[in-house]
């Protein structure tokens, strides 16, 4: 296996965030972050992803940079959502392990120590924080999930139960991620399809540190029918085997019917009639909808459009650099590190 590269002895790991609206309180989010690193013993890069946020996110961003010199930010020309502020993150991240978590505090940065030791030990290649309670939701937030992840569960047959988007992967498992690239972005389902070697440490997720969730009923919906077209195609197959039953059953029907119109009986059955129609009408139209949700989704994909685009980014001066791209850049780097003189660059790196 790989050695871990070092910077100043000590490994260097990426933090992305993807943060919309969140302003007001990602200095907080972002000191308690440095702080947690700082038990960990490593060095870190900050990579904020402002997913287009209408607010003053990005001037706050700006003003953080300052106090935070590993800070690097990019700020999207406009909210793309964020799957694709992750890609965006995950893409500038430089770091041999990224931290994916969210900028509102409901991933406590507590556990980041740990999941840097496990990491650090070596043999695995994701480390993932599941939920053991889904923090404060509404009752039809909980129902919806349970039934979205049941539904997901079984067309795809990834078991993504507890799963949050708070994950370290390490190089590895960041170029394989990186290596996908349809436009349909689904983190979490995407992390559970690389396979490789992965841990589990349970947590509780924390209330929002302020601000509200970016995300409304419609939203979710969207991102729920992604999940589900690009992991199974099975809505596809139930289509197929529908049609066929209902062709059986007009098999059978047609040849009752032709049976009493033979024997002279008297027509009758309006109401099954109008019955039959409705029932064969909402089902075709039903069936379209799904063609649809896929057709819509292939046309996205073979578009080939960008993922996201960046307006502005942040670089942080002290680290100019540091080439991009990870892990053997930053072995080269920590080559010139040693060679050079006591690497002020580094100095002020946590
Ligand atoms: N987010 C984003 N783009 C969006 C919505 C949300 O980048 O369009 C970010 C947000 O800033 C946060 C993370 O995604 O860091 C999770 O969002 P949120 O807290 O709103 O979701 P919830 O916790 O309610 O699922
Ligand atoms: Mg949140």
């Amino acid at each position: 296996m790989m050695n871990n590269v070092r910077i100043k002895n000590r490994e260097f790991v990426s933090i992305v965030m993807p943060v919309y609206r969140e302003g007001e309180h990602i200095g907080a989010v972002l000191a308690d972050v440095r702080d947690a690193l700082t038990k960990a013993d490593v060095a870190f890069e900050f990579v904020l992803i402002d997913d287009g946020s209408p607010d003053e996110t990005w001037s706050v961003l700006s003003e953080q940079a300052e106090k935070f010199p590993m800070l690097r930010a990019a700020r999207l020309s406009r909210n793309f959502g964020k799957e694709s502020a992750l890609c965006a993150g995950l893409e500038m991240a430089r770091g041999e392990a990224v931290i994916v978590m969210d900028g509102d505090g409901q991933h406590p940065p507590m556990l980041l120590p740990e999941m840097i030791e496990v990491w650090r030990k070596g043999g695995v290649d994701i480390v993932e924080a599941t939920k053991i309670t889904r923090g404060k939701e509404t009752f039809f937030s909980k129902l919806s999930a349970g039934m979205f992840y049941l539904i997901w569960n079984k067309l795809s047959g990834f078991e993504l139960k507890g799963a949050s988007d708070y994950k370290l992967l390490n190089r590895r498992a960041v170029n394989a991620y990186l290596q996908m690239e349809e436009r349909n972005v689904f983190f979490r389902g995407m992390t559970a399809w690389l396979g490789f070697r992965r841990v589990q440490i349970p947590f509780e997720v924390a209330g929002r540190v302020g601000g509200q969730s970016g995300w409304s009923i419609l939203r979710l919906l969207r991102l729920a029918l992604t999940a589900i077209t690009a992991f199974s195609a099975l809505p596809l197959q139930i289509i197929t085997f529908a049609g066929l039953l209902f062709l059986l059953f007009a098999v059978l029907v047609g040849a009752q019917t032709l049976y009493v119109m033979l024997a002279g009986h008297a027509v009758s059955g309006f109401a099954t009639v109008i019955f039959l129609l409705l029932v064969i009408g909402s089902f075709l139209m039903f069936s379209l909808g799904i063609i649809g949700e896929y057709l819509g989704r292939i046309y996205d994909e073979v578009k080939r459009r960008p993922r996201y685009l960046v307006g502005q980014t942040i670089e942080s001066a002290i680290d100019s650099n540091i080439p991009k791209n990870g892990l053997p850049l930053l072995q080269s780097l920590s080559v010139q590190v040693k060679n050079h003189q006591p690497s002020a660059v580094f100095r002020q790196y946590h």
